[in-house]
């Protein structure tokens, strides 16, 4: 019903340190903290987007291991939507976002394929890049997923964009079943 319509489960996964937490805690309360517990958790924001009001709910992630890639079917059976973040100083995180793209595709029994969002995250740390925006949107262009390069260590904006942009991808999805 139109109740379910306006809520949107978005799933961060990512392997460790990419920033997941801190672009969840960017895009929930505006600002940036540096360090985070390892605390996994559910949060929600109401939002309006396009004039339509929604709850935006964040599963923000947390590997158990150094290791990617494990989703649980718990998670996939909850996520309208998944955030895959990498860092563009970490080329290992790049290939994590590949792993998990695979593994999402695989294991999903769901009748479309779930909208996806690659971030590139630490956008700020340039001196440092070790993938390049390229290569970002060349794997987001051939896994027809989203992509944005945002620093969640500098800017709001950005991380709103990320969000809002795989809520109407959910959406969208929504209007053609
Ligand atoms: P998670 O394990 O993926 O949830 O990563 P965290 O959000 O805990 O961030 C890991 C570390 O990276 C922390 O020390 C953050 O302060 C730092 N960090 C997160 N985002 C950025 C960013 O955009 N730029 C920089 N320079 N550091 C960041």
């Amino acid at each position: 019903g139109n109740q379910q319509r306006s809520e949107v489960n978005i799933l961060l996964l990512g392997a460790r340190n990419v920033g997941k937490t801190a672009l969840t805690v960017r895009f929930l309360t505006r600002r940036f903290i540096g360090e985070y517990g390892a605390i996994e958790s559910i949060y929600s924001r109401v939002d309006r987007i396009n004039g339509q009001e929604i709850c935006i709910n964040i599963w923000d992630s947390q590997q158990p291991g150094e290791k990617v890639s494990s989703i649980s079917d718990k998670q996939l059976q909850w996520a309208d939507g998944m955030i895959l973040v990498y860092n563009i100083c970490d080329r290992s995180s790049f290939s994590c976002v590949l792993q998990l793209l695979q593994l999402i595709r695989r294991r999903s029994r769901k009748p479309s394929p779930v909208p996806v969002v690659i971030v590139g995250n630490k956008r700020d740390l340039r001196d440092h890049r070790r993938v390049s925006g390229e290569e970002g949107r060349l794997l987001a262009l051939t896994e027809r997923c989203g992509f944005f390069e945002v620093s969640a260590a500098e800017t709001y904006h950005g991380v709103l964009l990320v969000f809002h942009r795989l809520a109407d991808l959910v959406r969208e999805g929504r209007a053609l079943r």
